[in-house]
């Protein structure tokens, strides 16, 4: 992980077209509908932050630095794979990644997502923040059932820091079936996680400054396909 001296655009890869078709993205077809009216359909061009080139930068390239055009903060899960949803390659994405795409909330105490976030948007200059959840986060599911994390305490430490969406979720839809539920904590974790982003203090600056933007997503592992959620 290192600075760069100016911004140096890379291009993606071909391994990563390769990955976007291994896990069958549906690229050019237009988006199912959503299964909530709180999730707005989007264009796939709108996922599609790279453009797909074959170009690879050489190692001499990468040796003098890196410019992500994203931080992108997403789940552990094995069937996530962030070059291929959003057919970026290498140098295009910077990434946190940890169950259940959380961010705690700002502390001064060391923190590995806290010092990411700052090198990304103090250091790097990211111009944009993705936090992308995904359906069957099985991060989520814990949330839901606490009972079953006693064998795993840091686990449900973690998930503390889900609590406010899942109350949410609770005092929102108070009569929703299990897998609605399911579906609808993914959603309101990004947007809870989003809260928590703003309140470290890089972020909030420049947000305050108009030259950062913060999106989340959700991303369908059923249809392949990710969602833009509304923000407000
Ligand atoms: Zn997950």
């Amino acid at each position: 992980m290192y600075s760069s001296g100016s911004r140096r655009k890379f291009f993606p890869s071909s391994q990563a077209l390769t990955l976007a078709l291994l896990v069958g993205l549906n690229i050019g077809s237009a988006f199912a509908q959503a299964p909530d009216s709180t999730v707005i359909r989007a264009r796939a061009a709108a996922q599609r932050i790279g453009d797909g080139s074959s170009r690879s930068p050489t190692l001499e390239a990468m040796a003098q630095g890196q410019a992500p055009g994203r931080l992108f903060i997403t789940c552990s899960d094995s069937r996530l794979i962030p070059s291929a949803i959003t057919w970026t390659g290498v140098g295009e994405l910077f990434v946190i990644r940890n169950a259940g795409n959380i961010v705690p909330p700002f502390d001064t105490r060391p923190e590995g997502v806290s010092a990411t976030v700052e090198y990304a948007v103090a250091v790097l200059e990211v111009p944009t923040i993705v936090v992308c959840g995904h359906t069957f986060c099985g991060a989520m599911k814990g949330a839901l059932e606490p009972d079953g994390l006693d064998a795993v305490p840091n686990v449900r430490n973690f998930l503390k820091f889900v609590e406010p969406a899942r109350l949410a979720v609770e005092r929102l839809h108070p009569n929703l079936d299990p897998d609605t539920r399911w579906v609808r904590l993914v959603e309101q974790n990004v947007r809870q996680q989003i809260t928590n982003l703003k309140t470290h203090p890089w972020v909030a600056a420049r947000l305050a400054t108009g030259d950062l933007r913060v999106e989340g997503w959700v991303y369908d592992l059923e249809e392949r396909q990710t969602r833009i959620l509304p923000l407000q």
